[in-house]
């Protein structure tokens, strides 16, 4: 990351506008969603690391992504304990708990209690927030 960029939890939401896409910042630092089965990442099944579209923190593996056929690509469980953090989200006249970046808070989706064995959990995440690393050997951008 260029050093001239103020650490992520610091940016302002000018620095943001000028680093992210107008995709990117509406789901990122909008709290938006983007719209079901569009995602690009939605059926990626090789193996890799999900990173924050925002601040480049590992949040996912794919060892962790599953079909959930909820339109978003779907996960059991986080990376670490820290990656994320989770908050009450009353908006929309629904109760969800939305799942931020615990690195830059930036807005990733929503985690619900119908997921799979081990965890239960399912981690809706919107594509646009992730940015893909395939295990491959090939670099990460
Ligand atoms: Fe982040």
């Amino acid at each position: 990351m260029d050093e001239s960029t103020p650490a992520p939890a610091e940016r302002t939401e000018d620095e943001w506008r000028s680093i992210l896409s107008e995709e990117e910042y509406h789901i990122l630092r909008e709290r938006g969603t983007e719209p079901k089965f569009s995602g690009e990442l939605l059926d990626v099944d090789e193996p890799g690391r999900f990173r924050c579209a925002g601040c480049g923190a590992v949040l996912f593996e794919s060892d962790t992504k599953y079909g959930s056929n909820s339109g978003w690509p779907s996960f059991y469980d986080v990376v670490d304990a820290g990656a994320v953090e989770t908050a009450v989200d009353d908006r929309h006249g629904m109760q969800r708990i939305e799942v931020t970046c615990g690195t830059c808070g930036g807005h990733l989706g929503h985690v619900f209690d119908d997921g799979p064995e081990p965890t239960g959990k399912r981690y809706c995440i919107n594509s646009v927030a992730l940015e893909f690393d395939p295990a491959d050997g090939s670099e990460p951008e």
